[in-house]
């Protein structure tokens, strides 16, 4: 598989991630495929980062690619008093936002000049004010679904009272199912927050941008590409490029010995992984609640246990965190095996033997899941952006089943036996296996020679020709 076979390029792009893995990873899957077409790549860094998992893939990425530049951007220090938000992640996006006029002189200061920069969605309206002075093109790199971002387009035909949204029950988008008001994050309903300000500042930048990039492939969202690229969401809108499946890459691979000498061992298809991707932290309530889940399934398990948002502040075994009695019965009943360390998760969805996957629906993860056919049990965390509006696309296609009483929170511990019920429901179902190879086989026609992913990258170089 490749996205990029045979293209060529002679431009000078610079890439701008925001923080965590969820922003990183799909930032560098797209500077790989842009070697692979020949640009010139400068990667501006965050100085600091938030996470070991983020300073540690940038350092795999360079060695991977030493003809990428690497540019620091050291980061003003920000008070979190003047911030108002307890998350270390979105804190950190308005340390970025709020040091943003220092990427004037650094853009400046690169030996050869930019032909372009791709910047992370979360930072687009405090970049495009320094790119537009500097008459660099900015494009857009969006890293969730094609659905969020219809919604982000749209936000500005929202009306506002008070400075709040007035939204109804449901959001009705023109050219896309209506999305419903319990599938938007808390953080946006409330305009006081952090979020809702990004996330509004941002929604009025978009028709400055010169293109939108979306992981993500027809077949996975056809009606949100079509009514994107028919521009029926906004007057404005820039051209949207469907640049996904991005494929992970050989450099991510901080292999996971042990989780795949154990995969190597099971039947196909007999294994649930379980994973809440990089940023989730789980209550030990909660986790002792999905162990017993996971034994009374009676399916074999590969559990990855995360309890801090930040991975630097994990500081508990695993005997600690998941308790002596449910040690002892995961033990006895020789059916799973649980990891508390950063695993590479590509590796583990491409593997035969796992036939489940108990997500957060993060979007790289439902992408992840959607290329190498692996049936989601989808429990999102109605606190972040975009993981509801995720599930409806995995309803949509049928990638997964969704239990919409399912909560997640400090104060909702959801049982161990109707966990346990669902993952047999996931893990015996015949018709979303095939539903998941199926989209598996068009994800991979997407990725394939001749595929719309090299199409899309054709048509986006074309374009960056035309803005010289
Ligand atoms: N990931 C991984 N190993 C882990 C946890 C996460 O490789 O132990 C990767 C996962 O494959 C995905 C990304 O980290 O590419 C997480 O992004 P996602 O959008 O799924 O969720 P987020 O972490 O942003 O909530
Ligand atoms: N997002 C957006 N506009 C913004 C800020 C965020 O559309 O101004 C989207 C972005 O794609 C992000 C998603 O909202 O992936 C969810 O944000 P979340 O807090 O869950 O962070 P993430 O898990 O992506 O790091």
């Amino acid at each position: 598989m490749s996205n990029s076979d045979g293209i060529h390029s002679h431009h000078h792009v610079a890439l701008l991630p925001s923080s965590g893995m969820g922003h990183l990873i799909p930032f560098l899957r797209l500077a790989a495929s842009l070697v692979h077409c020949h640009c010139q790549l400068t990667l501006i860094t965050l100085d600091p980062v938030v996470s070991f998992a983020e300073s540690q893939l940038i350092s795999r990425f360079l060695s991977a690619f030493p003809q990428v530049t690497e540019k620091r951007f050291t980061l003003l220090p920000l008070d979190p008093a003047t911030a108002d938000c307890t998350d270390p992640f979105a804190l950190h996006w308005e340390t970025i936002r709020r040091s943003a006029h220092l990427l004037s002189p650094l853009i400046s200061s690169l030996s050869s000049p930019l032909s372009l920069i791709i910047t992370d969605i979360v930072l687009m309206s405090s970049v495009i004010p320094i790119t537009a002075n500097l008459c660099l093109p900015n494009y857009m790199l969006f890293t969730s679904s094609a659905r969020m971002f219809s919604l982000l387009a749209y936000l500005p035909s929202i009306a506002v009272d008070h400075g709040s949204f007035q939204f109804g029950n449901v959001i009705e988008i023109p050219g896309i199912p209506p999305i419903p008001r319990s599938s938007l994050s808390p953080l946006l309903l409330n305009s006081n927050t952090l979020f809702a300000k990004i996330f509004s500042d941002n929604s009025q930048t978009i028709s400055k941008v010169n293109g939108v990039l979306i992981n993500t492939f027809e077949e996975l969202e056809e009606q949100s590409l079509h009514t994107l690229t028919g521009a029926k969401v906004l007057e404005e809108l820039p051209p949207v490029f469907a640049v996904g499946p991005l494929l992970p890459c050989e450099f991510e691979g901080q292999e996971s010995p042990a989780a795949l000498k154990w995969l190597e061992e099971q039947k196909e298809g007999s294994v649930v992984y379980v994973s809440f991707g990089s940023r989730t932290a789980t209550s030990k309530e909660q986790i002792r609640e999905l162990g017993m889940g996971l034994v009374l399934s009676g399916c074999k398990f590969l559990w990855v246990v995360k309890t801090k948002i930040v991975d630097k502040e994990e500081e508990d075994g695993l005997d600690e965190i998941l308790g002596h009695d449910l040690m002892q019965r995961i033990t006895s009943s020789n059916s799973g095996l649980v990891v508390k360390e950063w695993v590479n998760q590509w590796e583990i969805l491409s593997h035969k033997a796992v036939g489940g996957f108990v997500s957060h629906c993060g979007w790289n993860s439902v992408v992840e899941a959607a290329l190498y056919g692996v049936p989601l049990l989808a429990w999102p965390q109605r606190m972040f952006g975009d993981q509801r509006i995720n599930v409806e696309v995995i309803e949509a296609i049928g990638l997964g089943l969704c239990v919409k009483s399912w909560k997640w929170g400090e104060d909702v511990v959801l049982k161990g036996e109707e966990i346990g019920d669902k993952i047999k429901d996931l893990m015996s179902s015949e018709s979303l296996k095939l539903e998941a190879a199926r989209i598996s086989q068009e994800a991979k026609k997407a990725v394939g020679v001749d595929g719309s992913c090299q199409d899309t990258l054709k048509k986006l170089l074309q374009s960056w020709k035309k803005s010289e």
